[in-house]
């Protein structure tokens, strides 16, 4: 038995996905992932998972794939912010508190 592996079937790469990731409403590429709601279910059968425009502010679905992403995202997103806290409140920390 040969076993088939199609090389030429490759999933689409990051940046392609990113290319089609606009609000339907206002065109921004920026959302973020929606909370979970009892009426996505039968999205969610689909693949599809629900996601806010942060310019408009509409909810929408985008393939799960394109969500996963998302938060995928917003997970380094956050741990650069949080960095960034940490690095401040350092800075912050570093100064003497004396120093009238
Ligand atoms: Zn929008």
């Amino acid at each position: 038995m040969t076993v088939l592996f199609q090389a030429g079937v490759l999933p689409p790469t990051r940046k392609e996905m990113v290319d089609f990731m606009n609000c339907p409403y206002c065109g921004t590429p920026k959302f973020r992932t929606s909370r979970l709601r009892l009426t996505d279910l039968p999205r969610l059968a689909l693949l599809q998972f629900p996601v806010r425009c942060r310019l408009c502010r509409e909810r929408f679905h985008v393939g799960l794939s394109l969500a996963l992403h998302l938060i995928q995202a917003q997970k380094v997103r956050e741990g650069e912010e949080a960095a960034i806290r940490r690095e401040k409140y350092k800075a912050e920390d570093k100064t003497p508190k004396s120093a009238l």
